[in-house]
């Protein structure tokens, strides 16, 4: 639905949501398999003043998707109320940020979530509105979890055909045991997530039901759409990175499709803040380098859809649209 706004810039399209998976130096080192993550390094009062002056300047609202363990630290808790005086949501992205958290039991999963929970809102003074799982993992007994506490959605699921190749890039730059490696089995979802759908429907859940909100891939083709990825197009070619970005934008405007913008941290980080991170692809470029383009992704992105944090969104595709009901199958 077009409509006029009041600053004169009309979009173009639809809403699209924009978060920040807020994931610390010391949970890529953990999932990585590397040492010294225990002692919890953090580098958001690095990264966060600098999203928060991104927003600003973009003005955009987002939804941050905060680490419970993160929230447990006092050193972060100027970055993470900074994140929630700037009017930005607050989201869930567990404590532990294991990506095999589907393996827990029931018991530990609602402990995982509850002990996130109120780590997040006693740091933020914020309840948080919805939930990631670490590395999309979901399961039956999270979304239960979720459903019970009254959360306004979920937003765990990437349908995308890619994860399963992540992955093996993934292990191919770490040096995991076998066992090591089957706990992350699924890091970053498994074939079968790249069947799910990729527009919001509704989970049925004991007798109740929960928002899914999926994380966007390109309409038809599947491929990833986020930021980190077109930084790391951008390495081969800028021209490139930016034509995929507009197709990927004009696909979404024809079949209908709101985007589901994804950033994290190292989107705004660069070699000459960290070298222990260099296994990432796109931590070879300097962090204003960086700046640069990810600010070009979401000014194309602002031009043609309306940005809103996640936990917005859900409240008006709940009211205004009759959404598909899915069953959870592991
Ligand atoms: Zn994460």
């Amino acid at each position: 639905m077009m409509r006029q706004r009041s600053d004169g810039i009309r979009p173009e399209g639809g809403r699209a949501t924009l978060s920040l998976d807020l994931d610390n130096e010391w949970s890529y080192l953990k999932t990585h398999g590397d040492s010294g993550w225990d002692a919890f390094p953090s580098y958001l009062d690095v990264a966060v003043p600098r999203f928060l002056s991104l927003f600003d300047e973009l003005q955009l609202r987002v939804t941050v998707f905060v680490v419970g363990q993160d929230a447990a630290i006092d050193r972060n808790a100027e970055s993470l109320q900074a994140i929630a005086r700037a009017g930005h949501e607050i989201g869930n992205h567990s404590f532990a940020h294991e990506p095999w958290l589907h393996l827990y039991t029931d018991q530990e999963i609602e402990q995982e979530i509850t002990m996130a929970e109120e780590a997040i809102t006693r740091a933020t003074g914020k309840r948080p509105v919805g939930f990631r799982g670490p590395g999309y993992a979901l399961s039956g007994q999270v979304l239960n979890v979720l459903a019970r506490k009254g959360y306004q959605f979920d937003a765990s699921t990437l349908p995308s055909v890619l994860g399963p190749v992540a992955r093996a890039y993934y292990f191919m730059t770490s040096g995991m045991n076998r066992k090591e490696r089957q706990k992350r089995k699924i890091l970053f979802g498994s074939w079968k997530d790249g069947l799910r759908p990729i527009d919001p429907y509704l989970w049925q859940v004991n007798g109740s039901t929960l928002l899914e909100i999926p994380v966007t891939t390109i309409p038809g083709l599947r491929v990833p759409f986020h930021v980190s990825y077109l930084i790391y197009l951008s390495r081969f070619s800028i021209a490139f990175a930016k034509t995929y970005l507009r197709t990927t934008l004009r696909l979404c405007k024809l079949t209908g499709t709101e985007p589901s913008v994804l950033l994290h941290p190292l989107d705004l980080l660069g070699k000459d803040d960290f070298s222990n991170l260099g296994f990432f692809p796109g931590m070879d470029l300097v962090a204003s380098r960086k700046r640069v383009l990810v600010e070009g992704f979401l000014r194309e992105i602002k031009k043609h859809f309306t940005i809103m944090p996640l936990g917005e969104y859900a409240g008006q595709v709940r009211d205004r649209r009759r959404l598909p009901l899915k069953q959870f199958s592991a």
